[in-house]
């Protein structure tokens, strides 16, 4: 109701869209968009993916028609995924929920004592290193295992930090597409998600959010649950109320948004 209110018709203005997906009122809505396999597509490492040359300016452009509220929220350490994002100086949610860059200001979130996560990297580290095809990245907050190159590592990979996490207090043990993660407990993207609302200057507006994993539904059924727009990119059961089959129709969609 209160989206409506404020000129966001939902479902029925979708109909008459292409791509199925309704075209939100961008100046009172924040925006928020997953990274890997949202806005680009995987790569067999997460150094060697391609971001497309106009990804700077669409987001800037995006910035700009939202009054500054677009967040980019995604797994990477915001160290790491700034190096994709040059051009752009707006708030930034990494390690799922563990870091936040608002303002210019790098924040760790405190569950991820320095000393565990330290020696997690390095345990994970030493692991990967006699298993030939597992990735290993080192996060502030946490670390991760690939196994995106070999999927009978899979295996391996889950019971290895299955055994870190239950001797590692308030490190929980998650999956995402091809890989596996130890990450503080209590955090998520919903989390961060809704707490950013409750602050200027999101509070008010309705929340859009664009993500691919499973790590991100959480996020995409807090935000259909506000009645705000929630996206899935690719394939795969969702609590999205629209889909887009990839990282290009993704990037399609919001330069339609700036087009229009
Ligand atoms: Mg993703």
């Amino acid at each position: 109701m209160y989206y409506e209110m404020i000129g966001f018709h939902g479902e029925h203005q979708g109909e008459h869209t292409a791509d199925g997906v309704p075209e939100p009122q961008l100046d009172r809505s924040t925006l928020f968009l997953d990274f890997d396999g949202t806005l680009v597509d995987l790569a067999e490492r997460p150094d060697a993916i391609e971001v497309a040359p106009d990804l700077g300016d669409l987001l800037a452009a995006l910035s700009e028609r939202t009054g500054g509220r677009v967040v980019i929220i995604t797994g990477r350490a915001i160290e790491d995924i700034t190096n994709y994002l040059q051009g752009f100086d707006g708030p930034i949610i990494g390690g799922h929920g563990a870091q936040e860059r608002i303002s210019g200001e790098i924040r760790n979130h405190e569950f991820a004592d320095p000393e565990t996560v330290r020696h997690l990297g390095e345990m994970a580290t030493a692991f990967a290193a006699t298993h030939p095809g597992l990735i290993c990245e080192r996060k502030p907050t946490g670390v991760v295992l690939h196994f995106r190159q070999d999927e009978d590592l899979a295996a391996p990979a889950y019971a290895f930090l299955r055994a870190l996490s239950e001797t590692h207090e308030g490190f929980d043990l998650h999956h995402s597409k091809m890989a596996y993660e130890l990450r503080p407990a209590g955090i998520g993207k919903d989390v961060s998600m809704r707490r950013l609302m409750e602050q200027e200057p999101f509070a008010g507006t309705m929340p859009i959010f664009f993500g691919d994993d499973v790590t991100d539904e959480p996020a995409l059924h807090w935000v259909s649950e506000q009645g705000g727009l929630a996206v899935k990119v690719g394939e795969g059961e969702t609590a999205a109320g629209c889909r887009l089959g990839n990282p290009q129709a993704a990037r399609r969609t919001l330069r339609r948004w700036i087009e229009a």
